[in-house]
């Protein structure tokens, strides 16, 4: 009997007791290696001494300050530490609990960042269909995950979606991927010039694609042509790298693989790599000059923004990531698992397509791979190959989901960025027994 409102009532959930390293080890004794990092969280894996060191320290020096009172010295030096290796522009941090808190403050400061202007007219987000940018009310409107923003869409502030950047499916076979960015960079010039360009507040993506369609990158030169689009009509780009950031993808910002920086930029998941609950905005200079020459205050705030604890578990994660060249790593294991997937994929007829960035790679499962036909989604597939991988002791991440009439399912890997050659083929070798008995 529980009294916790788990994510499925009626499931029985295994106990997690300890971990270490790569593997996470249930009540029973059951090892499972961790090949999602949870939903791409655990960059450093399980039980790292220097983070339990550095959140020691921390817990016996200041636990918690109010942010209305106090600045701290950790919250200081973790916001200089991220400024230090932010893509160029950004200024300031703002340090929240999580993902979705962060892409409700990024929502709230691009807002702001008008009216100080005195550009109160400005009140639409333009998101992308294939989306999702947490489970609170604001982030739920820019998302663009129907099925889970059905039962709340009353509640929804109003929110215009555009065709996600998804080559497998959107591309056609007559043009190419220059021709495919600019046919989406296209339209969403012509939605914002539908809307009206001085009523629109933001454009707001995930620069690689992570949970509603599985680690998708966006097509060469697509985000340098979204970014002439938002300048054009002074609409500002607010990038969400949650998932997809803080060395996920092999350099620590995704965005930089793709020549451009957004105004306001949301992280998490792999800043605190599971250690404390952490997410931050990096903001643009622009925006925090605005602020800062009109009311001076940003009308927003929680009662656990910058806390200690966190903030010393943010940066111990970064400097063991600096210190150890883990992004290296990233970037072979990254490639090593690729091409794993891809041999033990290559003739499989229900693998539709490999794809992904650095330690953040995918799967997408086909019923049929000539006709890219997907399964029916009452088969339920992402949950038995979660059940199957876990019967194998490997956790992955599968996520069914609907975009534009079309079912996918996927299964998301991204392991710790400390996996080594004999887990990746640990990995893949468990996975492909968890899709064969699943489908
Ligand atoms: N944005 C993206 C791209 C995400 O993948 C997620 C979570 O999966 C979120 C936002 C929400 O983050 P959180 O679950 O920490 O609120």
């Amino acid at each position: 009997m529980t009294h916790i409102l788990h994510r499925l009532i009626r499931h029985d959930y295994p106990r997690a007791a300890t971990a270490r390293g790569l593997y996470i080890h249930d009540r029973d004794g059951k090892a499972y290696l961790d090949a999602s990092g949870g939903a791409a969280v655990s960059c450093l894996g399980h039980g790292h001494p220097d983070v339990l060191a550095a959140m020691h320290a921390q817990l016996d020096t200041l636990a918690y300050a109010h942010t209305s009172f106090f600045t701290t010295d950790v919250a200081e030096a973790l916001a200089d530490d991220l400024i230090a290796h932010a893509p160029p522009g950004m200024s300031h941090v703002y340090l929240v609990s999580g993902g979705s808190e962060a892409i409700e403050a990024a929502l709230k400061l691009a807002r702001q960042y008008f009216v100080e202007k005195g550009e109160k007219q400005r009140r639409h987000f333009i998101a992308r269909r294939q989306s999702y940018h947490g489970n609170t009310l604001g982030a739920l409107a820019v998302g663009g995950n129907e099925w889970r923003r059905k039962q709340f869409a009353p509640l929804l502030i109003e929110t215009h979606h555009v065709s996600p950047c998804f080559e497998y499916r959107g591309k056609r076979d007559d043009e190419t991927a220059e021709q495919y960015g600019q046919r989406l960079a296209d339209e969403l010039d012509a939605k914002i010039r539908a809307l009206g360009p001085d009523t629109v507040i933001a454009f707001v993506a995930e620069t690689v694609v992570g949970a509603t369609a599985g680690a998708v990158p966006p097509v060469p030169g697509y985000f340098r042509k979204v970014r002439e689009v938002c300048d054009r009509h002074g609409v500002l780009l607010i990038l969400d790298e949650v998932m997809s950031g803080m060395g996920r993808t092999g350099t620590l910002h995704a965005c930089t693989q793709d020549g451009v920086s957004p105004d306001l930029m949301t992280i998490a998941k792999g800043l605190g790599g599971g250690y404390a609950a952490i997410g931050a905005v990096l903001v643009g200079g622009k925006v925090i000059d605005a602020i800062s020459a009109g009311s001076g205050l940003f009308q927003h705030g929680h009662t656990y923004i910058g806390h200690p604890v966190s903030c010393a578990a943010a940066l111990a994660v970064q400097r063991v990531i600096r210190r150890d060249k883990l992004l290296d790593n990233v970037v072979q294991q990254g490639a090593l698992l690729r091409r794993r997937l891809q041999e033990r994929f290559a003739n499989h007829h229900h693998v539709g397509d490999i794809r992904g960035r650095g330690l953040f790679q995918a799967i997408e499962l086909v019923a049929d791979r000539a006709e890219k036909r997907p399964f029916d989604p009452a088969l339920k597939l992402n949950a038995r190959i979660k059940a199957e991988a876990m019967a194998r002791g490997l956790l992955v991440y599968p996520m069914g989901g609907t975009i534009d009439g079309v079912h996918g399912d996927h299964v998301l890997l991204a392991p710790p960025f400390i996996v080594q050659p004999q887990d990746i083929e640990t990995i893949v070798e468990r996975l492909g027994g968890a899709v064969d008995a699943a489908i």
